[in-house]
């Protein structure tokens, strides 16, 4: 029971940071189909429920094809060897993004080159990758970081011009699309991840690259697969190891892809709420959507000043936040010896960005909440 003399704060329910019970309770039954699918025959890694997944994937994001793998970081990294990125070449990336894109770029032996980003969306662009390029450049990374798609036509405009191979990281953006076109589908190779909090996520690790070109197609398997050949996996192509997409993850990942739409528009509706409702707040700026893109809003927002009391107090009124990401990739002490100068917009706002709420299922009220704790936390006082 509760006293009435207790904090409303406390009589509510927490917001969550993201609320996956909702998701799997909307899908329970197939869930539930897919396990019994899965257990009563033998093909727990490869096989048909697999094939019928990277079939579903590459026909969404517009793709001739797509390999599952082990995770998205692994996707980011197979990709790169696959098209033969290596030791002496220059990979240009956006400083913030999660830590795996720049760990990928050093796992196979290339070296980082961190850009800074745009103020109002934190992407990188075309100018920054511009003018980033050396002779030993020969990839771009564009992150499409929060769920919102990187201006890909002049992106990829400059890469061409420069023979860059261009790897989406895509892990965040499921389903979002830039001027009409699936996030994943303008460079050489489109990476995810299914990992569970992702917009696409599955019950456990997965990733994917997704591609027209049939050899990186090709070649990304076997480097997953022990080097192993189609025709026989005892006959080995390339040096490869063990990264793939387990048949129950697939399983999983077909069922969620039937309901992604209808939860990017959850998202995207909630995420309107906010927009409306923070629009005139003073002390809240939200990150901007550029004309011609639809953010998938894996992640929603804001830059505050003074952030470690705002989130302390929309804590203490029951609100789950993140902040994605707090250190920049080229502040990381094993990033710094990349790191050629300060990159004042991605520096900035690391100090001051907040990921509020956000799932397909956010009411109204659970936004209304949350913005109103935020303008209490930010008023002057
Ligand atoms: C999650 C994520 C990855 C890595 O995916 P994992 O499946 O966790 O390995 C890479 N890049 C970005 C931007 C991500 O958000």
């Amino acid at each position: 029971m509760t006293s009435p003399n207790q904090t409303a704060a406390a009589t509510q329910e927490r917001v969550p940071f993201l609320d996956l019970a909702s998701m799997h309770d909307e899908i329970r039954p197939e869930l539930d189909a897919a396990w019994h699918a899965v257990t009563s025959r033998n093909g727990f890694v490869g096989g048909a429920l697999l094939e019928q997944f990277e079939k579903e994937w590459a026909a969404y994001c517009g793709r001739e094809y797509c390999v599952g793998v082990g995770n998205g970081t692994d996707s980011l990294i197979i990709a790169l060897r696959a098209a033969g990125i290596g030791p002496g070449q220059e990979v240009v990336l956006p400083a913030n993004t999660f830590i795996a894109t720049a760990e990928a770029i050093v796992a196979v032996g290339a070296q980082p080159v961190f850009t800074d980003v745009d103020p109002d969306t934190l992407l990188m662009t075309a100018a920054h990758l511009e003018a980033a390029i050396t002779a030993r450049t020969t990839a771009v990374m564009p992150v499409h970081l929060y769920g919102q798609p990187v201006a890909m036509d002049d992106l990829c405009a400059v890469a061409q011009e420069h023979g860059l191979f261009v790897l989406e990281d895509a892990a965040q953006a499921h389903g979002a699309t830039w001027q009409g076109k699936q996030a994943g589908s303008f460079g050489q190779v489109g990476s995810f991840s299914f990992y569970p909090g992702k917009n696409l996520g599955a019950f456990g690790d997965g990733g994917a690259i997704v591609t027209d070109d049939p050899e990186l197609a090709a070649t990304a398997r076997w480097i997953g697969n022990h080097g192993a050949a189609a025709e026989s996996r005892y006959i080995h192509r390339v040096v490869g190891g063990n990264s793939r997409l387990d048949a129950l993850q697939a399983a999983i990942l077909s069922i969620k892809l039937t309901r992604l739409d209808a939860w990017n528009e959850g998202r995207n509706a909630a995420a309107r709420e906010y927009n409306a409702r923070l629009r005139n707040v003073p002390g809240v700026k939200t990150v901007k959507v550029a004309d011609g893109a639809r953010s998938s809003y894996h992640l929603y927002v804001v830059r505050v000043a003074d952030r470690a009391r705002v989130q302390a107090e929309l804590g203490a009124q029951g609100i789950d936040t993140g902040i994605h990401y707090p250190i920049p990739c080229h502040l990381q002490e094993p990033y710094r010896q990349y790191a050629s100068g300060s990159l004042p917009v991605v520096e900035a706002a690391a100090e001051q960005i907040l990921t509020l709420p956000m799932s397909p299922h956010l009411t109204e009220a659970q936004v209304s909440r949350v913005c109103d704790a935020l303008e209490r936390a930010v008023s002057p006082r």
